[in-house]
């Protein structure tokens, strides 16, 4: 199959699984993930499932991608944090909907080579950080979107409080095999959270990681 009917055919599963949001679609269409997965699985790119990346990480499922995007709800002049840079696949579905978007990475080779695909695809939206993810960007807050690609083992509060009010968090919280995708809005009077999805995230690890 050429990569072209790979990619209408994974469109078509996205909308019957659900994924209703025309924007969310067309950036999936637009973003060419075959770019953001290792050589010896290019042809499976298009293919609805997780791939393995550098350093034990994975890129994640175009179905739980296009979820997680469609939760934020985003609007083209926002401001929006992503921790968990990785291949740079989902940075890139984000940049194409918002107005710019911070992304952090815990290892610096997954964040050289993010970046270097950033560059080529000319995505110039995109602000990138090595750090700690968990600990937000202070420096840069508030933020009207924050999407976490990575599993916290509960909610993180430095990100909710880095939200705008009426901002939207969306996270996939919980221990490993019981994980599920929480949208936390930021109200006046406290946080609203929905449980949205059952996932499997590779975990939050807290500090920028040693790669000697
Ligand atoms: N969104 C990525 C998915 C990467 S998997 C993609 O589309 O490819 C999750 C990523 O989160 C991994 O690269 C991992 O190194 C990173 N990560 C884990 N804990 C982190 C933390 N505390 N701060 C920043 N990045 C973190």
């Amino acid at each position: 199959m050429t990569s072209d009917a790979a990619k209408i055919r994974l469109l078509m599963e996205l909308r019957s699984q659900g994924i209703a949001d025309t924007k969310v679609l067309e950036a999936i269409e637009r973003v060419p993930r075959e770019r953001f997965v290792a050589e010896p699985f290019r042809a499976q790119a298009y293919d609805n499932i997780a791939l393995p990346i550098a350093q034990g990480q994975t890129i994640s499922q175009p179905y739980v991608v296009a979820f997680m995007t469609e939760a934020l709800r985003l609007g083209p002049r926002m401001k929006v944090l992503e921790i968990g840079t990785g291949s740079g696949y989902q940075t890139a579905v984000l940049a194409r909907l918002a107005r710019r978007v911070y992304t952090i990475e815990r290892y610096r080779s997954l964040l050289c080579g993010a970046e270097a695909r950033f560059a080529e695809l000319r995505l110039t939206n995109i602000v990138t950080r090595l750090g700690d993810g968990a600990r937000g960007w202070p420096e840069v807050a508030p933020f009207e979107r924050i999407l976490v690609t990575a599993a916290a083992e509960r909610l993180p509060l430095p990100l909710v409080e880095q939200l705008n009010l009426d901002g939207i968090l969306v996270v996939p919280v919980g221990p490993s095999g019981e994980q599920e995708v929480l949208r936390v809005t930021r109200r006046a009077a406290g946080i609203d959270t929905e449980r949205l999805l059952p996932v499997r995230f590779v975990p939050l690890v807290a500090g920028v990681a040693d790669e000697a």
